[in-house]
């Protein structure tokens, strides 16, 4: 390698290389699992987001880890007393060298206060954690039942508000996973039960049908996880909700969340430049999301999931909006208005199970 290009290239720190990805699924695109970061990049140049200009907005800045970050503080959280300390303390957080302690209290920190609290209160009463080891984007994996975060970021960093809404996205799935219906070991014996019976009435082929369609994660969704199983005061799951509430919508919402999208990405580019793009993206990210789930996937403003993804999961319209209500709440007071005038009981579903886990009324499932 030539001397200038390796030069070149010591500039650019090692967790730069992850951030392509990071904001492609920022954006909502979806790249196949062997794409490189050069693959990311070229696809962010569809979306007029350049790598040039990132870098030059994060070099110089702080390093994204550890003990340069003074200024952030871990408060005691009001509720509970426990901090993200204590949850390092308890094991519930797997930290990497990298994407250490400090940085993921950072990231929590971003969000409102309260939320925060109840975030952290909520991670204690089962056996779920963080992960920030891995690779790959921010997710919540239900089979080792951890938030797995993999760029933790401080300082000015122009991520920083939307890797914090990521972490709080996932860490709702997380809850959504462990507050609801039977515990997980009775879930597993059910899906046992129901593999023999199908097989036994429609044999194997019938059996494949049931996994590829996807019907076996939604009996699944349907057994276990809170948003299809606690039915709130309206008489209604937070999945009957928000199906009722959003039913035919999908081609008038289309138009309409386009054209809002649209004027105020525009007005933001006017008033922060290029950070107008990410700016107009948390605002507008979380309802286009349930807009694409609505749509099955053919209405994408500035976010969605990969064609195939609300099909294959059944449950995850409900999924998504629970995650992207509780998100908009911890960092998005905008994102959250909006939320609230297009799925106004949906929302409100959401408040009261909000506030039923915060009290401790919901408890946890655990699994022994
Ligand atoms: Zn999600």
């Amino acid at each position: 390698m030539a001397k200038e290009q390796e030069e070149k290239k010591k500039k650019i720190p090692a967790w730069a290389t992850r951030l392509p990805f990071g904001l492609c699924k920022r954006y909502g695109i979806t790249l196949p699992d062997n794409a490189t970061p050069r693959d990311a990049w070229n696809a962010l140049k569809g979306r007029g987001i350049s790598r040039r200009e990132v870098y030059e907005k994060i070099s110089g800045k702080e390093k994204p880890t550890g003990s340069g970050n003074k200024g952030v503080k871990e408060e005691q959280t009001k509720e509970s007393g426990k901090t993200v300390e204590d949850l390092v303390a308890s094991n519930r957080i797997k930290l990497s060298r990298k994407a250490d302690k400090q940085g993921l209290t950072n990231l929590l920190n971003e969000g409102d206060e309260e939320v925060k609290d109840t975030t952290v209160k909520l991670f204690f009463d089962d056996s779920f954690g963080y992960d920030t080891k891995g690779r790959g984007y921010e997710n919540f994996s239900p089979n080792d039942n951890h938030v797995h975060c993999r760029y933790v970021s401080v300082g000015d960093d122009p991520l920083k508000q939307a890797t914090s809404s990521a972490v709080y996205h996932e860490s709702w799935h997380a809850i959504d996973f462990n507050y609801g219906g039977i515990d997980r070991k009775e879930a597993y014996e059910y899906i046992n039960r129901r593999k023999s019976e199908i097989i036994e009435e429609q044999g194997l082929p019938g059996y494949i049908k049931w996994i590829n369609s996807g019907e076996r994660q939604h009996e699944y969704a349907q057994k276990t996880r809170l948003t299809h199983t606690y039915v709130a005061s309206n008489g209604k799951t937070f999945m009957e909700t928000l199906l009722d509430e959003t039913k035919g919508k999908g081609a008038k919402w289309a138009t309409e969340i386009q054209e809002r999208y649209s004027a105020d990405r525009e007005a933001f580019i006017k008033e922060n430049g290029e950070e107008g793009k990410m700016k107009a993206v948390n605002k507008w990210g979380d309802i286009s999301d349930i807009l694409n789930g609505l749509t099955r996937g053919k209405v994408f403003v500035c976010a969605g999931h990969a064609r195939g993804y609300w099909d294959k999961f059944g449950d995850a319209r409900a999924a998504e909006a629970f995650a992207e209500i509780a998100s908009a709440k911890a960092t998005s007071p905008e994102s959250y208005a909006i939320l609230k005038e297009y799925i106004p009981n949906t929302v409100l579903t959401f408040e009261e199970i909000y506030d039923k886990l915060k009290s401790g009324e919901i408890k946890a499932r655990r699994v022994e």
